[in-house]
């Protein structure tokens, strides 16, 4: 049983003022595995006066000195990567192959934004006038549990980059990570102050970072409703968001599609860590006429699927991250049943032999209809909405047709037309014959899943201000 007892202010392991603890419990099999301190108002005050002060001299850094603070944290992470992994797969019970793609993401933000600094250029002549691209200030970096430490590095990493200085709000339920992340970026020896953390709960120390006049920015990543709260809040500070909201992303598979191919890669799509992914593939755009081979392959694919204890290498879905999540994952296969959606495989209850953990059945619905709440509302879980078209016109209303617009899948054998299609498609991302991600392309939403971007210059220049030199 861990116990977790510190926070991270100004360069020292502190113990927060904060008196309330949360229980950490394992999703596999619901046992304690520990508890965490959460901080509180004062203590985020606490943070936030740090990384001001911090802000002062380290938004003066050269970009030498920033390569090498960012290339200090890769050399910290790289030594930690099993426990990492571990950790992952014990505290959010995401699958050993999904928590090594985890911390290859971490790592690759930070050469992604050592990348940028050695090509961006600063200062710009804009018109007759010299830009200067400011750092921002203090940046409120608000995370989900959900592969916590990617975003933390895809956030401060870039945060670093520009030379603003950081408060971070993990999730709660991710402690045991946040201490490793936490530990790893102590020993980089970055100056005090440039990047504090509090363990606490959203409507204290997230509320608290929302609303502090001395934070200049908010880069949340997190539920769209959440999204909402910290938007409204923000705003009367001006304080400039970045928000990485939810998904209900379409997958078209177009009639020349390799088919063999192209099921699997949605399968892979629809259940990337276990289900629960912003840019998960929960609607999938078949035609009409080859619904029956599409269930067949369906069928086939899913005989592959392992799901169980995350710890095995062969598992392919693992539980979800806690009960409410699990129960939320019930309701929302109760709710397309009673929708008239017919389930192809999956449904209600926990398979056998893995009752004690929070273990969902790998669902796949058809004759789903796009205006069903399964195929507009954000499940966050391994549930998969099969929707049939006529046209290719048809295909892209359908895909458009939601609230979200984080990613899109489209499949075709003809890469022209799938460009086409692609360009009509209302979501930040539009994947192509494949699951990829690419760090020095933007990252985010359309539409409710986001304002902004991260990664790349457009992720980069979210951290500054311009400021144009008028002679
Ligand atoms: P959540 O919105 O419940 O919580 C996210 C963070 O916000 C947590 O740290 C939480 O403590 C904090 N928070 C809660 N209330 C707050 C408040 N009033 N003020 C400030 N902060 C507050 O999300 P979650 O359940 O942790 O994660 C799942 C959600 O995240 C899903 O909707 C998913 O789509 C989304 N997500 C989006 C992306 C993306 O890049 N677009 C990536 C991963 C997850």
């Amino acid at each position: 049983m861990k116990t977790i007892d510190k926070i991270y202010i100004n360069g020292e392991f502190i113990t927060p003022k904060g008196t309330e603890y949360f229980d950490l419990i394992s999703p596999t099999t619901n046992e304690k595995l520990g508890k965490v301190l959460l901080g509180n108002q004062e203590d985020t005050q606490k943070a936030i006066d740090a990384a001001k002060t911090a802000f002062k001299t380290f938004s003066k850094t050269t970009i030498t000195e920033r390569i090498h603070y960012l290339q200090n944290i890769q050399t910290s992470i790289k030594k930690r990567k099993e426990e990492f992994i571990s950790t992952m797969i014990e505290e959010y019970g995401g699958t050993s192959q999904f928590a090594t793609i985890s911390f290859d993401y971490m790592l690759k933000s930070f050469e992604s934004a050592i990348q940028l600094l050695n090509t961006y250029s600063f200062n710009k002549i804009m018109g007759e006038s010299e830009v200067q691209m400011t750092p921002i200030g203090v940046v409120g970096i608000i995370i989900p549990w959900n592969s916590s430490n990617g975003f933390i590095c895809g956030k401060l990493s870039t945060a670093i980059a520009a030379g603003c200085t950081a408060v971070i709000k993990p999730s709660e339920m991710s402690a045991q990570q946040t201490q490793l992340i936490t530990e790893c970026l102590h020993e980089a020896g970055l100056p005090k102050g440039v990047f504090n953390i509090v363990n606490g709960l959203g409507e204290i120390v997230g509320a608290e970072i929302s609303r502090n006049p001395d934070v200049a920015k908010i880069s949340f990543t997190g539920s769209t409703a959440v999204g909402k709260i910290i938007a409204k809040e923000a705003v009367n500070t001006m304080k400039r968001v970045t928000l990485e909201l939810g998904g209900k992303s379409p997958n078209i598979i177009l009639d020349d599609a390799n088919f063999s191919e192209a099921i699997p890669r949605a399968i892979a799509a629809a259940y990337m860590n276990s289900g629960q992914a912003c840019i998960a593939g929960t609607r999938l755009l078949v035609p009409e006429d080859k619904l029956e081979e599409v269930k067949s392959l369906i069928n086939n694919s899913t005989q592959n699927i392992v799901v169980g204890d995350p710890k095995n290498t062969t598992t392919t879905v693992g539980p979800m991250v806690s009960i409410k999540q699990y129960e939320r994952v019930q309701n929302y296969i109760q709710i397309g049943i009673n929708e008239g959606a017919e389930i192809l495989i999956g449904g209600l209850g926990k398979p056998n032999g893995l009752e004690n953990g929070n273990f969902v059945k790998p669902t796949v619905f058809v004759n789903v209809k796009n205006n069903m709440r399964i195929a507009q509302e954000e499940i966050f879980g391994p549930v998969l909405s099969i929707i049939t078209y006529q046209t290719e016109e048809e295909a892209i209303k359908i895909a458009n047709d939601t609230t979200y617009g984080l990613q899109a899948y489209i499949s075709s054998s003809n890469e022209k037309r799938a460009h086409n299609v692609a360009s009509q498609i209302n979501a930040g991302r539009v994947q192509i014959n494949g699951i990829k991600h690419d760090p020095m392309a933007p990252f985010g939403g359309f539409k409710q899943s986001g304002i902004g971007r991260e990664f790349g210059t457009i992720g980069l220049e979210a951290y500054l201000e311009p400021k144009a030199l008028i002679r």
